[in-house]
């Protein structure tokens, strides 16, 4: 039998309203058997998420925390109200004494952190009357906090086994002792993928609060249009650059099986929201020339040159090793004669830029040293609906026509990647959606 996994974010579990929408469309459809959720998100912009608090909480253990734990309990205790759920399926006291209890006896950040989602999911799960798996027993952490994804696997399999439908808190794990562990932030995301992935799920349905990804930032380019179809490499290269829809890691568990995501808005059901998968539907000429837009802010780049360098072999390499060492991450590397440059987050290399500095001088003496900060990487995802050359013609002159400043442009399969002047970056994505989509 077809089984579906849906994860609910949490804008999507917010409030009584949001739950119940919630509620009706699972009731829509047998087959969405598994369901995982975050904790209860903003009601309003002004408004905090409960993990923001819970974070606070931690940070207030020794001093006067009472006002956050109230805010805290007081959301459940709404919430629970609001839907009908009364003490008898779930207590408030003992939950909030053992949590508080924790806090003074010197409980971990991760597991403060992790009551959002456990008690949301407790909750829900009372209020839908289906099966409540806590995920520390069934998401298994190293003690050094990496996911173990072969022992998660058989327990969840165990634990899901013959469980007709559940509800499964995203965001935390355990080690095998016990102690709760989360993955980052937006993590639940990867909780619903490991279910999706242990069910052999038909889609993995991820619900927010937009009808899909969207094709460009919103807040630079009025109401863009969301993307209908696109393959996970294209998702993994959006999400990378800085489209905000779904946790990086939650592509590779569901991608590995070949299950489908399919991102859809709880606010609007019947929007067909995105699918990401393997096979893409043959593109058509008249769909846009280009899937998406992202792009991440905050480049320095450092641009070292010596005469006769390009026929020294080994120089990439103490190049590499020394930024490597300084944990440095390179987002681009450009080798020309005679020169490197490399560019790297801002933030990550100011506290290690003397030292690596120093180290480059030592170890390879280059003639000249430029490093330049301000910098952007703009990527630009083919759909596939004109040839890849015509692209790069198109993408240039659209930028060119609005007086961008292409520092370099490569080509990286479906990828283009540009480096700009971050001035000119808002620029350049109106630009390239125009000339691209509209
Ligand atoms: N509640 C966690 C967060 O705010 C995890 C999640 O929502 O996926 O990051």
């Amino acid at each position: 039998m077809s089984v579906k996994v849906a994860k609910f974010g949490g804008s999507s579990v917010a409030d009584a309203t949001q739950v119940k929408k919630v509620a009706a469309i699972l009731a829509s459809d047998d087959t969405r058997r598994y369901m995982v959720a975050s904790a209860p998100g903003k009601r309003s912009t002004d408004d905090v998420k409960v993990t923001d608090l819970l974070y606070k909480l931690y940070e207030q253990r020794k001093g006067d925390y009472t006002d956050t734990l109230t805010a805290i309990r007081q959301r459940y205790v709404d919430l629970a109200g609001d839907l009908g759920v009364g003490p008898a399926a779930l207590d408030w006291d003992k939950e909030f004494d053992a949590i508080e209890e924790h806090l003074v006896s010197g409980g971990k950040r991760p597991y403060v952190a992790s009551r959002g989602e456990y008690l949301q999911c407790k909750l829900i799960a009372a209020y839908l009357g289906w099966t409540f798996i806590d995920a520390a027993d069934v998401i298994r952490f190293s003690k050094s906090g990496e996911l173990l994804a072969a022992q998660t696997d058989e327990a969840l399999a165990k634990a899901l086994a013959g469980v007709e439908r559940a509800v499964i808190p995203g965001f935390y794990g355990a080690t095998s002792d016990g102690t709760i562990r989360t993955f980052s932030r937006g993590g639940s995301d990867v909780t619903g993928a490991l279910v999706a992935r242990v069910v052999a799920a038909e889609v993995y349905e991820n619900w927010t609060d937009v009808s899909g990804i969207l094709m460009a930032d919103p807040r630079i380019v009025d109401q863009p249009r969301s993307i209908g179809r696109l393959s996970y490499t294209a998702l993994r290269e959006l999400t990378y650059l800085g489209a905000s829809v779904l946790h990086e890691d939650a592509i590779t568990p569901v991608r590995e099986r070949g299950i489908p995501i399919n991102i859809r808005n709880t606010n609007a059901p019947e929007d067909p929201g995105t699918w990401v998968q393997t096979e893409m539907a043959a593109v058509s000429t008249k769909d846009p020339a280009i899937m998406g837009l992202a792009g991440k802010q905050g480049y320095t780049t450092i641009t070292l040159r010596k005469p006769q360098w390009s026929g020294m072999p080994g120089v990439s390499g103490t190049l590499f090793n020394i930024l490597g060492d300084a944990n440095l991450v390179l987002d681009l590397a450009l080798t020309s004669i005679d020169g490197w440059t490399v560019a790297v987050s801002t933030e990550a290399f100011a506290p290690v830029r003397h030292s690596v500095m120093g180290q480059i001088k030592t170890a390879l003496e280059p003639a000249t040293i430029e490093i330049e900060n301000g910098l952007s990487l703009l990527g630009v995802v083919s759909s596939g609906s004109l040839p890849e050359t015509v692209l790069t013609g198109r993408v240039s002159t659209a930028l060119c026509e609005v007086g961008i400043d292409i520092l370099s442009i490569f080509r990286w399969g479906d990828l283009h990647l540009i480096t700009i002047n971050t001035t000119q970056y808002e620029t350049a994505v109106r630009a390239l959606y125009q000339a691209l989509v509209d």
